[in-house]
């Protein structure tokens, strides 16, 4: 019988609502927003809001967030505007382990916050730029974008009177944390920070595949052998006669895909049924891991291989990261000497954390373009 009918009020009520929701739809093995660990700063409970839902909401209108549209994921600027972005990455991450977490009755709004959250620390330059400032920052602990998420959600970001940060709860934190270092043992993780991973990996395997071969730095007949390009273009085959080279790209991606997600769903939900967890902590405890099945892990090692080799090194690239690593070093140094040229609303945590770390930090909030833009202003004088 619903509420309506029972004569109580139809006006979702704080956690009510949310909690209805969640036992109707959520396996046991999820993480419920009954039992998150709340938040640092005590709020009341949204009416009709999530608190997993609110974190997403706060990280999508995150400035941090926002920007990552103008960072590179592998491809810069200057080779068009088709390729992705570090914000289109993002969604494409969120919608692939959305989709996931969906069939296995996994957290979606935990889900989405924690993708949205994943590459939020991201410096201009992709892992070019987090190479570099991981250089610069060798005497104080290294550079991490994983790490400066955490510090961009808990000390950057304002939105609040009386506390840094978006307050977000122990859960996100939590999963954001243990991207720090992934190869860490003992690491409990929630299977919904697990599906993130697994969506990262998918989304990257097949957008840079995409990216490569409309850039032309290499073509889909250089790819045919890898297994799971080939399947593909079975597959595809099958279905289509005489598609044109662009349509027979954006299929084969289409495919690679939904090859990745399928044996995802398929493979955990098995490994899910005979586990029979009965709640998130007893998931989060034990030696299981969402992932690609023990097939497809071998299919993605050949077409990362190939990707490493032949896309991620190739002479376009390489001319682009040396260049960006080379501007932000000198932009260091140059902060380091004049840190008056640091913007004046950042000289408060300047004095907090000294000159050195700030030069970091205010590089890694940088989008490629600014930071191309600034390097020109801080050398003119
Ligand atoms: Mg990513």
């Amino acid at each position: 019988m619903s509420n309506a009918s029972k004569g109580l009020t139809t006006h979702p009520v704080a956690s009510t609502f949310v909690d209805q929701r969640e036992q109707l739809l959520l396996a046991p093995y999820a993480m419920h927003s009954s039992d998150s660990l709340g938040r640092q700063h005590p709020e009341t409970e949204h009416a009709y809001r999530g608190p997993f839902q609110r974190d997403r909401d706060r990280i999508l209108h995150s400035s941090a967030y926002r920007r990552l549209s103008g960072k590179m994921q592998v491809f810069t600027g200057e080779m068009g505007d088709y390729h992705r972005t570090r914000l289109t990455h993002t969604q494409e991450v969120a919608t692939i382990a959305r989709t996931i977490g969906r069939v296995l009755g996994l957290n979606e709004d935990l889900i989405e916050a924690l993708a949205l959250m994943h590459d939020i620390g991201h410096p201009p330059y992709g892992h070019a730029g987090e190479d570099a400032l991981n250089e610069c920052a060798a005497e104080f602990g290294g550079f991490s974008h994983n790490r400066y998420a955490l510090v961009i959600v808990q000390e950057l970001e304002l939105r609040y009177n009386g506390f840094t940060g978006l307050n977000l709860t122990q859960e996100v934190l939590a999963g954001q944390t243990s991207r720090i270092d992934k190869n860490k043992s003992g690491l409990h993780r929630l299977l919904e920070v697990q599906l993130v991973d697994a969506a990262d990996s998918a989304a990257y395997d097949a957008h840079d595949t995409d990216d490569a071969i409309k850039l032309n730095l290499v073509t889909l007949d250089d790819m045919s052998h890898l297994e799971l390009i080939r399947s593909s273009l079975e597959a595809i085959r099958r279905k289509h006669v005489n598609l044109d080279k662009g349509l027979l790209r954006k299929a084969t991606v289409h495919y690679l895909v939904n090859q990745q997600v399928t044996d995802l769903v398929n493979w955990n939900r098995s490994q899910l049924e005979e586990r029979m967890f009965s709640s998130s902590t007893q998931a989060r405890d034990s030696d299981f891991v969402i992932g690609p099945s023990p097939e497809l892990i071998e299919k993605k090692k050949e077409l990362e291989r190939f990707l490493y080799e032949r896309v991620y090194r190739h002479p376009r690239i390489v001319r682009v990261r040396e260049a960006a690593q080379s501007r932000l070093k000198a932009m260091y140094e140059r902060y380091r000497q004049r840190p008056e040229l640091i913007p004046a609303h950042y000289q408060p945590r300047l004095r907090e954390i000294g000159v050195s770390r700030m030069a970091v930090e205010y590089l890694a909030g940088m989008t490629d373009h600014f930071c191309e833009q600034t390097y020109a202003k801080v050398f003119i004088d």
